[in-house]
Formats: structure tokens, sequence, C-alpha cells
């Protein structure tokens, strides 16, 4: 028996067992991890996405201080309450890591780039960024794990099988070995890695879930000197375009000044993202071109869509696809004699060079071409013929679980929190909504 069980070790997870080990000592809380703790994780495969810090452990750190971004806990929680939460939340990371750089874009700058951006035929998403960095950002999870250590008990390498209910209120968890851990109250944090588990589970337990959309684009890289004069007073310069042929949102996601390009491996595929360290510099930056994809029914699964078209890219370049914009311009693809002409020097270097009019759908191909040729007026350069596009970048949302503004799930005592319940997309909205859920449990009677 337990008081809690928490299920997952990613920044939603851990936030949750740290309020409540903070809260009230005498709590038996236990947290189950399928993967690694932090001393013995790899960034390799799918292993970079689970274990102790989650998908958070190598990411770039960047915690955008918006209850526009990272996160819909804005439509469950008052924006006030939520930039407080915000707030404390960051204060926490910079109590455990180095501060890392802020990045606020002062009111005057921020009223010239957003003419800039309007006679671009872009809209400009003013944000306060602070950059942590991987490296810090492993500082830190090794101080949480360390901290937590006697306070909680952390079962790593073991996943949790099924969460068991009955009457309309939860029961506690049964594990992967076939041990039954029985608590009044059960946290589920299982982050995106977990979303088709997740999934399964709410249906089993009769939770209401709707399906997010799914976002599907590229990742740019370019010459750290092309956006420099964007990236030096904001870090992360968030745009939004409306596409000219089809009316589609495209924006600009996870920037990263003087980082690099990684592979992501989500189950059988693998896709592209991006990160930078606090102390290590490429002479690139990095960021994603994404467009929604919003289906209407009788479709709803947006998740084996994004899968589909990644794994078309996946089938023709035997992983990642690297091409020049030129190329793609040009109607042709991108070889191995071309890509060494390329003034930009990739920082992947397990990308095949090829054809992403192959294997990206033409609307979304038609929204980022335009998206690239807008972004060109406000930092000439980005349109080069030497600009490099990744394919395929894909975002995949878990199905957002019907849930109250406690994180309070249909089923008494069952929180869902973080990524895998669709509610958040970015590391300081999962931490918040691990506080979220924790300040629940403690203040409800189970
Ligand atoms: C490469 C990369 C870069 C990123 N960069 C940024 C960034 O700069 N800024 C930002 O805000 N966000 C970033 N993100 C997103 C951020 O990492 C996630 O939003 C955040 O980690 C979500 O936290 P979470 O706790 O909800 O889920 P996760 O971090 O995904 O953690 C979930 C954990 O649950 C475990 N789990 C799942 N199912 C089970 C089960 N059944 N039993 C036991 N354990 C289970 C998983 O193994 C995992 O460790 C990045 C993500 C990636 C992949």
């Amino acid at each position: 028996m337990a008081d809690i069980i928490i299920i997952g070790a990613g920044p939603a997870g851990i936030f949750a067992a740290r309020e409540l080990a903070g809260s009230d000592p005498s709590l038996e809380i236990v947290l189950v991890e399928q993967g690694n703790d932090i001393h013995a994780r790899s960034r390799t495969g799918k292993e970079m996405l689970i274990g102790w810090g989650g998908a958070g452990a190598y990411s770039d750190g960047k915690l955008t201080i918006s209850t526009d971004v990272g996160g819909q806990l804005s439509s469950l929680i008052p924006d006030e309450e939520l930039l407080r939460l915000l707030e404390h939340v960051d204060e926490l990371y910079t109590r455990y890591a180095p501060a890392g750089d802020l990045f606020s874009v002062e009111s005057d700058d921020a009223e010239s780039m957003t003419a800039q951006a309007r006679l671009a035929g872009l809209v400009y998403v003013p944000t306060k960024v602070r950059h942590i960095g991987t490296e810090n950002l492993l500082v830190m999870l090794e101080k949480l794990r360390h901290e937590l250590d006697d306070k909680v008990r952390v079962v790593c390498n073991m996943q949790v099988r099924e969460i068991l209910h009955e009457g309309g209120k939860v029961k506690g968890v049964e594990l992967g070995d076939g041990t039954v851990i029985g608590a009044p109250c059960v946290i589920a944090a299982p982050g995106r890695v977990g979303s088709a588990w997740m999934s399964s589970q709410a249906k089993k337990l009769g939770l209401e879930t709707h399906p997010n959309p799914v976002d599907l684009g590229v990742r740019v890289e370019l010459p750290a000197a092309v956006m420099e004069h964007l990236t030096s007073k904001a870090y992360e310069t968030k745009y939004i375009h409306y596409s000219r042929t089809f009316d589609d949102k495209v924006r600009t996601f996870c920037m990263n000044p003087y980082g690099e390009v990684v592979i992501e491996t989500l189950g059988d595929i693998v896709t592209v993202n991006g990160h930078s360290w606090a102390n290590k510099r490429t002479e690139n930056t990095n960021f994603a071109l994404l467009v929604s994809a919003n289906f209407t029914e009788p479709f709803d699964d947006p998740i084996g869509y994004g899968e589909s078209v990644a794994r078309l890219a996946n089938m023709l370049g035997k992983g990642v696809i690297v091409q020049r914009l030129g190329d793609l311009l040009s109607g042709r693809r991108t070889t191995h004699g071309r890509l060494q002409k390329c003034t930009t020097r990739s920082t992947l270097r397990h990308a095949t060079p090829g054809d992403l009019s192959y294997c990206l759908p033409y609307r979304i191909l038609t929204d980022i071409v335009e998206m690239l040729a807008g972004l060109d007026r406000i930092a000439p350069g980005v349109n080069s013929a030497h600009t490099l596009l990744y394919g395929i970048e894909v975002k995949f949302y878990s199905n957002r679980i019907r849930l109250d503004r406690h994180l309070g799930s249909q089923i008494e005592g069952l929180y869902v929190i973080g990524d895998g319940a669709g509610i958040t997309r970015g590391l300081i909205q999962a931490s918040c909504s691990g506080i979220i859920a924790a300040r629940s449990v403690l203040n409800a009677e189970h």
C-alpha cells in the first residue's frame, strides 16, 4: 500500500513528487518509471525520452514563461493564477540549476519587431524565455533525484501495466511484473512517449478523450548570423504566418541559436528535433516550421496520420532526410555531392540527402515555402538556396483527457497530468501541472 502512486518521472511526475514530499513528509509516495535512473540514462534511440527526467532530460531547457505557449493549462486555470505558478516553477528551476539567460524583449523592441513582422505578412509573438541549456538541465535533474531519495520510493526500470479502479474510484496500479500496489490516489504523468498506453487506459477506465491536432513540418538550419539580430534579443523568436494558398497557421517552434539538429526516435519512427548547449556553440541556428493538421469527421486519428508521413520519409531516406532549400525549389533531390557544396554545414551527421517533396503533403510543403519567404523579409538569408531543411519534424500530442481544474479525471482519486494528458507541451507547463495535481491531492479527502 501507498498513499500516492506517481506514474512517470518526467518533469510533471517529479514536480508532483517534490511538492507532495515537501508539504507532507509523512506521505508514502511511490514513483514508478519505466526507464533508467538519471545516472544510467543514455541519449541514444528511444532511451532519450525515457528515464528519470523524461523527455525533458536532454532537451534544450528553454522555459517559455507564457500562459499561451507550451500547453493548454490556461483553459482550466485563470491566467493570473497560472502566471504566478509559471514564475514559481521558473524560480524552482533556477534554484537547482545555474540560472541560464533570461530573454525578455523590451517593449520598444517588441513594438518594432511586431511592425516588421506585419510588413512581412507575419505575426510576432513576444515571449519571455529562460534558456537553461542541456548540460545544466541534467545537473538540475540529478539534484532533484538526490533530494527526493529518502522522501519518495523511486522504482525505475518498471512499467505500470494497469491503473486499477473499482466503483468509480482508483484503487492502485499493477506493475509490469504483476505486483499490485494499492493506493487511494494515482497521478499519471506518462508523457508523450506514454500517450498510446494512456489512451488504452483511458478507454478501459471509460475516460472521455478528445484528439489534439498533429503538427507536421521540417527543421530549418542556417548560419546563426542570419537570425542573430532576432535571437540576441528574444532567443526564441516566435512567428506565425497564415498561408496565402491554404489559410493554414504555420509557426516557428523551438528555436536553437548556435544549436544542433538531433534525431528523435519515437517507437519505430525517426524524426528530427533540435537543442542548444549553454556553454558550447555551433555556427548554426535551427528551428522548426510546423503546420497544425486539424481533421474533421469521420477522421479521428491525427497521431496515425503524423506517423504515416514520418514513416514515408523514413522509408525513402532510411531515416531523416536533409535537403537544400535551393534543391527543393528547383524540383530536384539533394545528393551527397550537392550537400558538400552547401555553405551551411549540417550539424546532423546521420541524415540522408534526399527530396522532401516526395513525403511531405503538398499543402504542408506549400505552407512552409510561403513562410520561409515571409521570414526572409525580416531576416534576409532565410530563403537562401543553402538553407537546410530536415524532415520530418512531427509533434504528436496525446489525446486530451477530460479533466477538472484540479487535473482530476472522471475516476475519483486519479489525476492525469503533463504531456500524456494532452494538456501540456513543454517543460514549464508540465512541471506546473505536477504541482497543481499535488496541491489538489493534498487538499482533497481520499
Ligand atoms: C529533444 C527535445 C527537446 C525539447 N526541448 C524542450 C524545450 O527546450 N523546452 C520545453 O519547454 N520543452 C521541450 N521539450 C518538451 C518537454 O521535454 C516535454 O514537454 C516534457 O518533458 C513533458 O513532461 P512530462 O513529465 O509530461 O512527460 P515526459 O517528460 O515525457 O515524461 C514521462 C515519463 O513517463 C514514463 N512513462 C510513460 N509511461 C509509463 C508507464 N506506463 N509506466 C512507467 N513509466 C512510464 C516515461 O518513460 C517518461 O520518463 C523537448 C522535448 C524533446 C524530446
